[in-house]
């Protein structure tokens, strides 16, 4: 599995800069290097201020295994677009191959000088932009749970040797292992398993932003609100893909705390299957949101406010369960009616109040962010993983209780086993690979 080819590729943001950094990796990394420098040689991990060819002065840097587990060099160039790609050209017209994205991430993987899901973290620490995404990433980077999974693995291998030995002895018709003690383990496991899951509603919120429906009647103010508050400057405001026809998400991130808000169309009884369908849409965002951010029309009776928490309510959206803020909106018009009990009193108009809102959003998910536990799922991979193993393993329970052969439990349990180990990379394939480096930028 091991590549045999070097690659290079400009390792810097594109674009200039003050400094840019071109890197190869594989075996001739060195030599190939050698051939544009003023230098005959490289001291291991040292830096040497030597000339590329004619194109710049540089500091070069080998390292004998660099991060991709090979050998590395990295060269250090003014950050100039002629200058990069100059060297570059350079380098790849003596022989060496143009990365793919995320190449260098993929060979410290094949390597084994990551696991999978801590080259998963490498692009998550790249994404991060706040606290919490950073805490996370390093944190899966530096092993996270991959404890917790070791352990979970070997579990499962106990269990499968405790099955096999009564295989072995099948003909004498000795029953090893007592089922009945089996089961409780598998229970166990089991139960880690899902305890680990629960984590992920939390951890994929860090990441991702915590889901905020925001809800109300037509013409409330929703799409105002949102505009209002992703125009505020206090705020980080990154568009997602992959948005619905019509509802509208966006995340924004206030002193750390990211948001992603979902617009929707608003609640109202209507007879128009399109509006309809949009309604249905606005609810499933509510049932799916961890915060409903509900927008009143302040100049409209209150008594609105109460249907539609109750039409949530019918309609499967537990609020006993969720965030709510109430705001009033409109409090700049002479009509609006003040002071309702409960809500924030915003002008998306004029900008009042948003800072209250704004404030208490954050205070009630600092509470909840600060008391989480770092060693969290946030990949939807693993998530599925987990949920996979889980689905093998009940089967193995049914197997257990119903008396089935040992040798078929033991092939649900290895699928509980296959579907743990696609996690760290144990056991992958070419299609995940391909999946996760692709994300990755040219160059990482
Ligand atoms: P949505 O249907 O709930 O998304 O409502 P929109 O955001 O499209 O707003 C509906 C109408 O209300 C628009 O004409 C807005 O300009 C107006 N509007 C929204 N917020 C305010 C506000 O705070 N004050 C005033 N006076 N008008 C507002």
């Amino acid at each position: 599995m091991r590549p045999n080819d070097t690659i290079a590729a400009i390792s810097t943001p594109r674009g200039v800069g003050g400094i840019a950094v071109v890197r190869l990796s594989g075996p001739d990394a060195l030599p190939l290097s050698l051939r544009h420098l003023s230098v005959s040689g490289l001291e291991e991990r040292k830096a040497t201020y030597c000339q590329f060819d004619d194109i710049d002065d540089i500091v070069a840097v080998f390292y004998p295994k660099g991060y991709t587990g090979e050998p590395t060099v990295e060269l250090s160039c003014h950050g100039s677009l002629y200058v990069q790609q100059a060297m570059l050209q350079a380098l790849v017209d003596d022989g060496a191959r143009l990365a793919e994205p995320g190449e260098f991430t993929r060979r410290a993987f094949l390597s084994g000088r990551l696991n999978l899901s801590q080259a998963e973290a490498v692009a998550d620490l790249i994404d991060s932009v706040t606290p919490a995404q950073h805490r996370l990433a390093v944190s899966q980077l530096r092993g996270g749970y991959a404890q917790t999974l070791k352990e979970l693995r070997q579990q499962l291998l106990d269990l499968t040797s405790l099955l096999e030995l009564e295989l072995d002895f099948s003909q004498e018709d000795v029953e090893f292992a007592d089922r009945s003690h089996l089961m409780c383990l598998v229970e166990e496991i089991s139960l880690r398993i899902n305890n680990l899951r629960d984590t992920f509603r939390m951890g994929n919120a860090l990441k991702r932003g915590i889901p905020t429906a925001i809800i109300g009647r037509p013409n409330a103010g929703k799409s105002s609100l949102l505009n209002a508050l992703l125009a505020d400057d206090r705020a980080i405001v990154s568009p997602i893909a992959g948005t619905t026809r019509d509802t509208v998400e966006e995340t924004f991130s206030i002193d750390g705390v990211t948001f992603r808000l979902i617009d929707t169309a608003g609640l109202h009884h209507t007879d128009d299957p399109l509006e309809h369908m949009g309604i249905k849409r606005a609810i499933a965002a509510a049932v799916q949101a961890d915060i409903i951010l509900y927008v009143h029309d302040a100049t409209r009776p209150w008594a609105d406010a109460i249907d539609d928490m109750q039409t949530l309510q019918d309609n499967g959206v537990d609020l006993n369960k969720k965030h709510k803020w109430l705001v009033a909106n409109k409090i700049d018009l002479p009509e609006a009616n003040r002071h309702l009990p409960g809500f924030i009193e915003v002008s998306s108009k004029e900008g009042t109040g948003l800072e209250e809102l704004q404030q208490t959003m954050v205070k009630v998910m600092d509470k909840e962010i600060s008391s989480v536990d770092e060693t969290m799922l946030t990949n939807v991979r693993h998530y599925d993983a987990l949920g996979k193993a889980d689905i093998a393993l009940r089967q193995v329970a049914v197997g257990l209780s119903g008396n089935i052969p040992a040798d078929l439990v033991a092939v649900d349990l290895r699928d509980a086993l296959y579907h743990l180990g696609t996690i760290t990379g144990e056991v992958t394939s070419e299609e995940v690979l391909g999946n996760i480096f692709g994300r990755f930028c040219i160059g990482k």
